[in-house]
């Protein structure tokens, strides 16, 4: 059995954003709809095995999201430990990897899956690390490979950036996490046809989405996240999984408003929208 746990559902930024006064960062102040911390996912085995959890993205709200997960926070007998076994990244966006300096205190050297061009961006992270608990990089593959307890996990190329898939080799179940997705693949379906639980990007409802709130703002597909309209809609609508969810949902998505049309359109195609704490056994 794998435990998937949503401890972040939006992207870069949060909701509500420090210097945003769109709807929904207006809303979030005043406490009309759920605050959500930045994009995390922790993952875990049902296994007796301590340091169990490993993390797809590491959030800078990392230290919150532990403090509100008593189940990543660390045993008493011990001063220092964790049941964080380490993190996957899908890129090197900031709000994926900035986490990875808030866990500097860590004994050992951190573990870290990613891309090597994920690892060459990350360089200056790297560098700031050294000084403390260094990072120990891990390729990902493309084919299958153990990651702890009954967890097998492979990752999926995608153009500036990694989805993942998770296997649990208990059930033959599989989940697909993708939370920057750039562009349809033909390994990307193929990965969310036969997965029961897909957690999928959600930024941007539409292409333009961010020009309405910061003039010259860029599209969402030249920020590498294909919108929901016209880009991700129809593909998760058509597939066969069990749940479908949007998670790493930009502050300024209309999704986010219980009652928006929008939101509306994707009760009815089956989707739901992920928020923080938001849990799931495989
Ligand atoms: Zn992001
Ligand atoms: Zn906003």
């Amino acid at each position: 059995m794998i435990r998937i746990h949503i401890l972040g559902s939006a992207a870069g930024g949060g909701l509500p954003q420090w210097n945003c006064a769109c709807v929904n960062c207006v809303a979030a102040r005043a406490g009309k709809i759920d605050r959500q911390t930045q994009s995390s996912i922790a993952i875990g085995a049902s296994s007796e095995e301590f340091q169990n959890w490993w993390l797809i993205n590491a959030s800078p709200d990392l230290p919150r999201q532990i403090e509100t997960a008593p189940w990543l926070q660390p045993r008493r007998d011990a001063f220092r430990n964790s049941p964080i076994a380490g993190v996957l990244l899908t890129n090197a966006d900031i709000d994926h990897a900035l986490g990875l300096l808030l866990l500097r205190q860590q004994e050992k050297p951190l573990v870290v899956y990613a891309t090597d061009e994920t690892r060459a961006a990350l360089a200056w992270l790297d560098r700031t690390l050294t000084r403390f608990c260094g990072i120990e990089w891990r390729k990902v593959s493309s084919d299958f490979q153990r990651l702890n307890g009954s967890i097998g996990f492979r990752a999926i190329d995608l153009p500036q950036s990694v989805a993942f898939q998770f296997l649990d080799e208990a059930s033959n179940r599989l989940a697909l996490v993708a939370p920057a997705v750039s562009k349809l693949t033909h390994d990307l379906s193929q990965a969310s046809a036969d997965s029961d639980v897909i957690l999928f990007d959600g930024t941007f409802w539409s292409d333009d989405e961010l020009a309405a709130v910061r003039p010259g703002a860029r599209s969402a597909r030249q920020m590498h996240h294909l919108p929901i309209r016209g880009g991700s809609l129809d593909f998760l609508r058509q597939s066969p999984a069990r749940r479908k969810i949007y998670t790493h949902i930009n502050n300024t998505n209309p999704i986010v408003m219980p009652g928006s049309p929008e939101r509306a359109e994707l009760e009815q195609a089956g989707i739901e929208v992920a928020r923080d704490g938001l849990e799931m056994v495989l």
